[in-house]
């Protein structure tokens, strides 16, 4: 049986491993740290994420949609909340449409299992890899448990050991190789929302919440015991940041001045702040993602993107569905493969990596923006009637398979038309007629 060595048991790991194993290889995964699923999950670590069409494309393809629907909640839009506390709910896309709110940790483990099912699958955990050896493909890895170093052979390599990934620490030393990473000057840090007295939620479960305020915002997104996992965008410096905000009093003050609403619902706010992480938010690029036939880079490894699009994990299960139908294609030619995985999905990745830099705009100011809102009314009015002349760049990219490269550029497109738009005047009484209508029919 052919063997293939997964780097890194992460989202994107454990998902690639059920494909190959489907496909009958020998899957060998090693990860750094130790088997998650024995571990209780670190409270304050408990990202999660927003799974959306191009992820569920992909585990339903893998074969496991049934056993992931178990822990997804559903978010139809998201839910504004203003300095007084006011909320406001925007529909995300149409009635049937959702994104699903998922705990990493839980998702990762389930990924885990649903791969450790396969007899032709393999786990070996506190393996980190250090280096590997593009001469004959070997890989060393440090068993953090008995301090062994450990050589594999032997099998096609697939990276997918994360932003900082080790594997590409290697190939960045190789020739003509291209590599880029960008930190924002705001970092994040989870804090929560604890489930009502009795298990309940103590706001809708079926909203992304976010509290826009400009410079900055707060997003909440429930889970499955009644609590939300809330995560600070704020700046790293400056006036309202990390840095400016030292004492107990300071995080009080600050909380109950800006998210109000929400200070209710955090008893412990304050213990959370000072215990839980700052973390910061790289975006990476690199090229190219393989090396000849031996080596292929997929998800954060080669393109770690920041999370206001929610798309980093869909993004990279999205390269799972994308390098199975390449490699079907070309019938399981390696090389071929690889290097069409590569020139397939670089475009799509740079689009994304954009777009998920632009949407921190719009998520953490625009949204409560009048003129912004009424820009959306519009198209949201076009794309009822005429879907399939208009659809709204979120729902292209949440909610469709469009190539994100194409997205982008159709984005960009409808961004002028709209601009032509909201420049007429009294558009705010327009808005909803027949001229303005007839005038983007014209233009699209
Ligand atoms: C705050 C935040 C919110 C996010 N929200 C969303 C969202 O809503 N929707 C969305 O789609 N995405 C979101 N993302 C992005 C998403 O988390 C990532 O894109 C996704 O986890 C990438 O999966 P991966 O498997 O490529 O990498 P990872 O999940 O990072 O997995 C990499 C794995 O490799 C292991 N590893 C690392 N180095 C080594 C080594 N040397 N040897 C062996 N193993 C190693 C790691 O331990 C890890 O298990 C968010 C990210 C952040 C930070």
């Amino acid at each position: 049986m052919e063997k293939v060595i997964i780097v890194g048991a992460g989202l994107v790991g454990s998902l690639q491993a059920i494909y190959m194993a489907k496909k009958g290889y020998k899957v060998e995964v090693y990860e750094r740290r130790p088997d998650m699923r024995k571990v209780n999950l670190v409270a304050g670590r408990s990202i999660n994420l927003a799974l959306s069409n191009r992820g569920w494309k992909a585990i339903s393809e893998a074969g496991i949609q049934s056993e992931i629907e178990k822990i997804a909640i559903p978010m139809r839009g998201r839910m504004m909340h203003d300095e007084e506390g006011n909320t406001t709910f925007q529909q995300y896309g149409k009635d049937d449409e959702a994104i699903y709110s998922v705990s990493r940790g839980l998702l990762n483990q389930k990924l885990m299992t649903c791969a450790g099912d396969f007899e032709n699958v393999s786990f070996f955990f506190n393996h980190q890899c250090l280096d590997v050896n593009l001469e004959n493909n070997e890989l060393t890895f440090l068993n953090t448990e008995t301090n062994e170093k450990k050589k594999v052979t032997e099998g096609k390599i697939f990276a997918t050991d994360g932003a900082f990934s080790a594997i590409r620490k290697r190939l960045m030393k190789t020739d003509r190789f291209n590599y880029q990473q960008m930190y924002l000057e705001h970092g994040y840090k989870e804090l929560t929302i604890p489930a009502a007295d009795g298990g309940g939620f103590k706001i809708d479960k079926n909203a992304l919440h976010i509290w826009p305020r400009g410079e900055y915002m707060m997003i909440a997104l429930a889970n499955e015991d009644g609590s939300f996992t809330c995560t600070l965008f704020f700046p790293f410096e400056g006036e309202n940041s990390f840095g400016s905000i030292k004492t107990k009093a300071d995080v009080e003050k600050f909380f109950n001045r800006v998210f109000p609403d929400a200070v209710e619902l955090m008893p412990n706010l304050v213990e959370e702040y000072f215990e839980n992480p700052t973390a910061s938010l790289v975006t990476v690029r690199c090229s190219p993602w393989n090396y000849k036939d031996q080596i292929i880079m997929m998800g954060d490894s080669s393109h770690a993107i920041v999370p206001f699009y929610g798309q980093g994990m869909n993004s990279g299960f999205e390269d799972c569905t994308v390098f199975n139908e390449i490699f079907e294609s070309n019938k399981r030619d390696w090389e071929k493969s690889f290097k069409e995985f590569f020139d397939t999905r670089k475009k799509d990745a740079d689009a994304i990596s954009n777009l998920a830099l632009q949407n921190f705009i719009e998520m953490r100011d625009l949204v409560a923006d009048e003129s912004f809102l009424l820009r959306k009314k519009i198209e949201k009015k076009i794309y009822s009637k005429y879907p399939e002349k208009w659809v709204p760049l979120y729902s292209q990219v949440t909610f469709s398979h469009t190539p994100y490269s194409e997205a982008l550029a159709n984005g960009k497109r409808q961004e002028k038309i709209m601009d032509c738009i909201m420049a007429k005047e009294n558009i705010e009484q327009l808005w909803d007629s027949q001229e303005v209508e007839d005038e983007i029919l014209e233009m699209i």
